[in-house]
C-alpha cells in the first residue's frame, strides 16, 4: 500500500494542507490506543495525558478542519458527531470518566493547537478546577 497516498485521500480531496501525525493514526501506520470508532470519527487516549482520562475524538477526513476556526456550514454533520462521541466518552467508566468532564478545542497558535487536524480533547477521571486558562 502507498500509505502517503492513504493520508492524502483521508485528508479529503478539497483539503490541501498537509498531513499530520493523526492520518497516520487513522490509517493505521502508527499505533494508538484506540477507544471508539465508526466510520466519521475517530477516539483514541491521548499519549501525554493531561488528566487521569484523556481521550482525543477525531474526524476520520478532515475535509478542510484543520482548526475549529475553519467550520463553515458543510461541516455541521460531523461536529454534531464529534460532540455526540465526546459526550458518550464522557461518561464511560471503563475509560475512568466519573460524574463529569471537561471538552476542550484548542484553535490555532494562540489556543495552544499543535496538530493541525480537528480534535475535542475529553479530559477527567477527577475533579477539574473551574480554571480555564
Ligand atoms: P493540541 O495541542 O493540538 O490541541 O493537542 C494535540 C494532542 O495530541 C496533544 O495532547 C498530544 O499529546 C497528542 N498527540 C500528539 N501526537 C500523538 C500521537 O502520536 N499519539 C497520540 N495518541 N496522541 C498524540
Amino acid at each position: 500500500t502507498n500509505h502517503r497516498w492513504d493520508s492524502i485521500w483521508l485528508a479529503g480531496l478539497k483539503d490541501t494542507d498537509p498531513a499530520t501525525i493523526f492520518d497516520k493514526i487513522i490509517a493505521g501506520e502508527i499505533p494508538a490506543s484506540v477507544v471508539k470508532e465508526d466510520d466519521h470519527i475517530l477516539a483514541f487516549k491521548d499519549i501525554n495525558p493531561m488528566a487521569p482520562a484523556h481521550i482525543l475524538v477525531i474526524p476520520k477526513d478532515r475535509n478542510g478542519l484543520t482548526r475549529i476556526n475553519r467550520a463553515t456550514p458543510e461541516h455541521t454533520n460531523i461536529l454534531g458527531r464529534l460532540l455526540v462521541a465526546a459526550g458518550e466518552i464522557a461518561k464511560d467508566e471503563t475509560l475512568g470518566f466519573g460524574d463529569g468532564a471537561r471538552i476542550v478545542i484548542n484553535d490555532g497558535p494562540d489556543g495552544g493547537q499543535e496538530v493541525m487536524h480537528l480534535h475535542l480533547h475529553v479530559l477527567g477521571g477527577k475533579k477539574l478546577n473551574g480554571q480555564l486558562g
